[in-house]
């Protein structure tokens, strides 16, 4: 029999005989199994987040990530248009055997992503590129992905298995401090500089000692455990790393950075530790985030079959509707004006209608190419009037427009964004996080505006669009320029014509909140 549960490898010597094709199966199937479902602590620490939200847009973005991880539950559909880079954690006891051994661990596993993300009923996006300082070639398949072996006491094989999406990776962080260095003081100043691209609300998993490479492990590891501060919280801490957790989660969440970086109460759902005997000399320390799209599952095999993952009921996931607040303006993008751009402000959330324009990463490259050599813009494309959504969908299923199709981080257009107000005609654009300071200055410069949409809301962000077709660069699929036509499709304007950002403004005042309300209830 196999379990989904966590306990540890019972110490059993007997020896017990684990197949191949189970321990594929069951890769398969969980990695499948986190592309809908969030886990429940994740879900209920969420909800408890939303319903102590005071911030607008803090609690619709929240509101808007419930509203789509139950909606990706109940149509088995991605909650995230970046399905992730696959990263387990498997521990083998002494004691197993397997009935092949033809395949490595690591051939295994990669044998589990493969089939996963080519799944036909729920084909997930391929992210992975191989010669990654190269030519960056996507593989295809998502694998290879990265696997952690262990060798444990005990007759099971046990894996911790992740989808960790690339945007909240991207947002690492690493020091070697010095031994006397405050650990919490580190993780205070370093929080605010890794901006929104990590899809705040999540959670920030925190390896210390051991070396370098021993403490990233750490961190990743340790964001595999469920969401439990506030059972921390009352109960108290005892240990150095759970005085630790509390001491983070609450300098963190003074930070007032908020959901998607709007400004905001929660800013993380919880702090995890995991600690190792360090050289004296040294105080390694790595910071991972993860992101609204946390997906990770843990089971045992035993050798008696695949793992048998039950899906959760739909009663685990609180009813959430979105209501239109005061500064909510419905928008035709098919007839926008400059003149109506320039009512906007900063935080105003719109309803999109019409016709946008898609394009990321490699495609703002080949863009620059054909201006830089004369060529001009491809036949079709003309982005005179029109906004950029900076997304790589999901492939379609059924009878579905398009897959998921959230926000890809904006700020890794920054170094296109003059060129394509500039040269383009272009009016606006739709990412998500935050724009670096030049750019929001050619933002204003161009009476230009940048929209936010929430990442991790991408399965009902894909419900707004009625309507998708490639207009260029086919070859570079999921990156390739679509022209999609949306209804309702909900942004927050984070850049206004003038150039206030809603990324500065929004933290900054949070952070006076609630340290005014910290103050005012001080015995
Ligand atoms: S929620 Fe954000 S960081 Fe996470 S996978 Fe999705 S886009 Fe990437």
């Amino acid at each position: 029999m196999s379990t989904n549960t966590t306990s540890h490898s019972t110490m059993s010597s007997q020896t017990i005989v684990i197949k191949q094709a189970d321990f594929i199966e069951s890769i398969a199937d969980s990695l499948q199994y986190i592309s809908y479902y969030h886990p429940k602590d994740f879900v209920d620490a969420m909800n408890k987040a939303y319903e102590r939200e005071e911030s607008a847009a803090a609690k619709d973005a929240i509101a808007q990530i419930l509203i789509n991880s139950r909606m990706s539950a109940e149509g088995k559909r991605p909650l995230c248009q970046d399905t992730g880079i696959v990263t387990s954690f498997v521990k083998i006891g002494m004691s197993v055997q397997w009935d092949k051994t033809d395949m490595t661990v690591q051939e295994m596993v990669d044998e589990g992503v493969r089939r996963a993300y080519s799944n036909p009923d729920n084909p997930l996006r391929a992210s992975i590129v191989s010669d990654p300082a190269g030519a960056r070639k996507n593989t295809k398949d998502n694998t290879p992905s990265v696997v952690h072996i262990d060798m444990v006491a005990g007759n099971q094989v046990e894996v911790m298995i992740a989808a960790k999406g690339g945007g909240s990776e991207n947002k690492s962080k690493m020091a070697m401090l010095n031994p006397s260095d405050d650990i919490a003081a580190w993780v205070e100043k370093t929080l605010p500089t890794m901006g929104a691209g990590w899809c705040p609300p999540g959670m920030l998993g925190i390896g210390i000692g051991g070396t370098a490479e021993k403490a990233a492990v750490m961190a990743k590891e340790s964001l595999m455990d469920p969401v439990d501060i506030h059972e921390l919280m009352e109960r108290g801490a005892v240990t150095t790393e759970e005085k630790l957790r509390l001491d983070i989660f609450e300098r963190a969440n003074n930070l007032g950075i908020g959901a998607q970086g709007l400004g905001g109460l929660t800013t993380v759902l919880d702090v995890k530790i995991k600690s190792s005997p360090t050289h004296a000399a040294s105080k390694p320390v790595v910071m991972i985030p993860n992101c609204a799209a946390t997906r990770h599952v843990h089971f045992h095999l035993d050798g008696t079959g695949p793992v048998d993952l039950v899906p959760p009921s739909l009663s685990d996931w609180p009813e959430i509707t979105r209501e239109a607040g005061q500064n909510t303006h419905r928008v035709n993008l098919d007839t926008v004006t400059q003149a109506e751009i320039e009512t906007w402000n900063s935080g105003d959330t719109l309803l999109l209608n019409g016709k946008m324009l898609t394009g990321r990463d490699a495609a703002h490259k080949r863009i620059q190419l054909l201006l830089d050599s004369g060529e001009g813009l491809p036949e079709g494309v003309d982005f005179t009037g029109k906004f950029i959504y900076y997304v790589g969908p999901v492939d379609p299923v059924g009878d579905e427009v398009v897959g998921p199709a959230g926000p890809t981080t904006a700020t890794r257009m920054d170094k296109f964004t003059d060129m394509m107000l500039d040269q383009t005609g272009l009016m606006g654009m739709i990412g998500k996080s935050e724009r670096g300071p030049e750019t929001v200055a050619s933002i204003k410069k161009h009476k230009a505006v940048y929209l936010m949409a929430v990442g991790g809301a991408a399965y009902l962000v894909s419900k707004a669009i009625k309507k998708s077709r490639v207009v260029a660069f086919e070859d570079l699929g999921m990156e390739a320029i679509y022209e999609f036509d949306v209804q309702d499709m909900p942004v927050t304007v984070a850049v206004d014509t003038h150039g206030v950002n809603a990324h500065e403004t929004g933290p900054a005042i949070w952070k006076i909140n609630i340290a005014n309300a910290k103050q005012h209830n001080k015995p």
